[in-house]
This record gives C-alpha cells, sequence and structure tokens, in this order.
C-alpha cells in the first residue's frame, strides 16, 4: 500500500538502516523473511489465537455517551486498556516473539521506559519458555518499581542502566550495545522506531486495533469509516496501530498528540513532530529533538511511556505529507483529561492515553462526527501520579 516503506525501509525520507557492520547478517535476514512469515497461515493462526485467548482480543469499542455529550460528537474509545498487561503493549510482544521463535531466535532482549513493554515482553517471554532480558534506565526502575517486581515475578532479568540520563534513550543505548556483541539475540523492539524493518513490523503486528475498529463501527454505526482517529505518540506504535487500515482512507483525520510536558515554548516536553530536526537515532531517520550542540536532548514528560525524544519514521512522513494533524498536550492538560474521563465514564486511563484524549476540546467536531480515541492503557500504574497531582 501506499504507506509501506519502500525497498530500502524509507517512508519518504524517513526511515531507513542505520545499524553497524555486526548486524547486517541478521537485519538483512529479518528484513527478507518478515512478511513471508507474518502472512504465512501458521504465524497468523497462531497470533491470532493468542491475541483471542491470551490477550482477551477483540478489545471493545465503547462509545462513551457522557464525552459525547460533553464534546458534541459521537465519542468512541476503543479498550487497549482492557487487555492482558493493561495495554496495547502486548499485541507486539506476542507478534515479535512468535516471529522470533520462527527465526530460531532462543534469547529476547528488550528495553523499557515505564515498564510496560518490559512488562508484555517479560509475560510472553515467560508463557513461551524464552530467556529474556530487559534494560531499564536506573531512574525509570526507581520511578517504576512495582512493574520491576512484575518482570522479575516473571522470571525476567532486569538491568539496570546507569549511564547518561539513566532513562529510555539510555537503555536503548546499552541494549543496542549487548545486541551488537550478541546478534543471536532477538532485539524485540516495543515501538514503531529503530531499524528497518522494526518500524514496519510493530505496525503491521499492532494494525489488529484498526482492524477491529472498522468491524465494530460497522456493526454498531452502520459504516467502517470514522471521521477522526485520536492517538497519543511515544514512539507511535498504538497510533500505528489505530491509524494503520485508515491510511489510503483519506476523508478520515488521523491526530497524532505529542506530549507537550511543561509548554513547548521551553525544553521541557517530548514533541518531536513539532519541534523535532531531521537526523539519525537508533538506527533510523527521522524527527529527533536535539540541543544547541547537536547532542540528542533529554525528552520530559509527565508520562514516562511517552519520553522518548525521537518518533517513529511513518508517523514524521505522515505529519510532513499533511495525512495526520499533529497536536499538543501538556501535562497540565493530560491530567485535566485523565480525571474527566475517569468522572464521565468510570475509567481511569494511562497518563498517556490521557494525552490523546486531551485533544478533544481541541478539535472541532460535527454533531454526527464519529471520534475514535484510542485507549491504549489503564491508570493503575499512574496512581502515584495521580495521587500525588491531584491530593487525593
Ligand atoms: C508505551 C505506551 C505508549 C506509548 O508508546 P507508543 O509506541 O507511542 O504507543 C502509550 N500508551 C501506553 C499505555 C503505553 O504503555
Amino acid at each position: 500500500m501506499k504507506y509501506d516503506p519502500d525497498q530500502n525501509g524509507y517512508y519518504g525520507e524517513f526511515g531507513g538502516a542505520f545499524i553497524p557492520d555486526e548486524l547486517q547478517e541478521n537485519i538483512s535476514q529479518l528484513t527478507e523473511r518478515y512478511i513471508e512469515i507474518l502472512e504465512s497461515p501458521k504465524f497468523k493462526q497462531e497470533f491470532a489465537y493468542l491475541l483471542r485467548n491470551y490477550a482477551g482480543r477483540p478489545s471493545p469499542l465503547y462509545h462513551a455517551p457522557r464525552l459525547s455529550e460533553k464534546y458534541g460528537a459521537r465519542v468512541y474509545l476503543k479498550r487497549e486498556d482492557l487487555n492482558h498487561t493493561g495495554s496495547h503493549k502486548i499485541n507486539n510482544a506476542i507478534g515479535q516473539i512468535l516471529l522470533a521463535r520462527e527465526m530460531g531466535c532462543t534469547h529476547i532482549i528488550a528495553e523499557t521506559g515505564a515498564g510496560q513493554h518490559g512488562v508484555a515482553t517479560a509475560t510472553v517471554c515467560a508463557k513461551l519458555g524464552l530467556k529474556c532480558t530487559i534494560y531499564m534506565g536506573a531512574v525509570d526502575v526507581e520511578r517504576q518499581a512495582l512493574n520491576v517486581a512484575r518482570m522479575k515475578m516473571l522470571g525476567a532479568t532486569v538491568e539496570a542502566v546507569t549511564t547518561g540520563g539513566a532513562t529510555l534513550k539510555d537503555a536503548v543505548d546499552v541494549a543496542f550495545a549487548y545486541w551488537v556483541a550478541h546478534p543471536e539475540a532477538y532485539y524485540l523492539l516495543g515501538s514503531a522506531v529503530g531499524p528497518h524493518p522494526f518500524p514496519d513490523i510493530v505496525a503491521r503486528l499492532q494494525s489488529v486495533i484498526s482492524q477491529e475498529i472498522r468491524q465494530q463501527l460497522l456493526e454498531q454505526e452502520g459504516r467502517e469509516l470514522p471521521d477522526y482517529v485520536i492517538a497519543c505518540i511515544g514512539g507511535g506504535s498504538n497510533a500505528a496501530g489505530a491509524f494503520y487500515h485508515f491510511l489510503e482512507d483519506e476523508s478520515v483525520h488521523l491526530v497524532q498528540v505529542e506530549a507537550g510536558g511543561h509548554g513547548t515554548q521551553g525544553n521541557e516536553h517530548a514533541a518531536s513532530l513539532s519541534c523535532g530536526t531531521k537526523g539519525i537515532l537508533h538506527g533510523s531517520r527521522s524527527l529527533i529533538l536535539f540541543d544547541d550542540k547537536g547532542e540528542v536532548r533529554e525528552p520530559y514528560s509527565i508520562s514516562a511511556g511517552l519520553d522518548y525524544p525521537g518518533i517513529g519514521p511513518l508517523h514524521a512522513y505522515l505529519a510532513q505529507t499533511g495525512r495526520s494533524t499533529v497536536l499538543v498536550a501538556t501535562d497540565r492538560q493530560a491530567l485535566d483529561a485523565a480525571r474527566e474521563v475517569s468522572q464521565l465514564e468510570g475509567i481511569i486511563p494511562a497518563i498517556e492515553s490521557a494525552h490523546a484524549l486531551a485533544a478533544l476540546p481541541q478539535l472541532k467536531f460535527r454533531p454526527d462526527d464519529i471520534v475514535v480515541v484510542n485507549l491504549s492503557g489503564r491508570g493503575d500504574k499512574d496512581m502515584p501520579t495521580y495521587l500525588r497531582e491531584f491530593g487525593l
């Protein structure tokens, strides 16, 4: 399709595979085989089985009546928060671990920020009996103690990374370095970032989200196409999944919501689409937050899952070509949106997902517009943040 990467892994001028020689062989094998494996009846059957019986899919598409009334449109929430382990991350973890197994890999390595991807990966590794090592910044290990405990309970090894700012970007750096030294391991990227073919693999595996939305809208509204699909973006995996089967339906407005932190006029944010410049990070060319010296800048967001200085190449392309609209939600706007959906619909969202909800007051709808917000995860992990911010 029109929005697939080209032969060299490019979406327009974004993407590619900037990788050290040590990884060339493994990545080109993966590039050669991934589509054939993902499209094989054996893979499709096992993936569908596990999504249904292990992850709990299809996730409901919930018509939110009180949010609808407030914003003057037909607002739906795609309930990825109801998946096993609490977010959309499990879709990708299941898919890539099946892919890794098919490629003959038995050791899975992954990075994690908030710990959600680490937990999803450790979960599926436990289920399928694979060795699992998770790299996590020491600051995040501290901040996300509960998720670290989950990973350990699931039998994974958690490596605390103390270099740099000791957060997500540093964890990715160290995980990449391990991979270069051990190319036989499978690096399970948690978002639609990294060298080709990872952004495409992640988008395809998460595309079950938009596949279900189409079906569910047909059942509930008598038409497959919404007017808006709104998703928050960290690296871009939940957005890629929610957009995928609508990319070529130009009537569907795709809205990407970035983490504005304390506001984009300063430096404390993670808005790489709005404020980034072209460059290379973690194996691909995209829009990245650099400082004056040309070093990758330490991003900031209240949400650990959106706190990344880059963005997937597909997303940079969608923004550049105008196929998507880019909005920014600050910490404050996300917190207000989190409280609002909690009290209007009885759903406490992940603070990441609250950024997507914060787009609602920023858009102008017509009364019969169908608006789908991808509720990427649940708020259990964010209760300490809500407790602190709201003085509960
Ligand atoms: C990880 C995470 C995100 C951000 O990652 P994407 O790859 O941009 O989707 C968003 N929401 C939740 C709940 C997450 O756990």
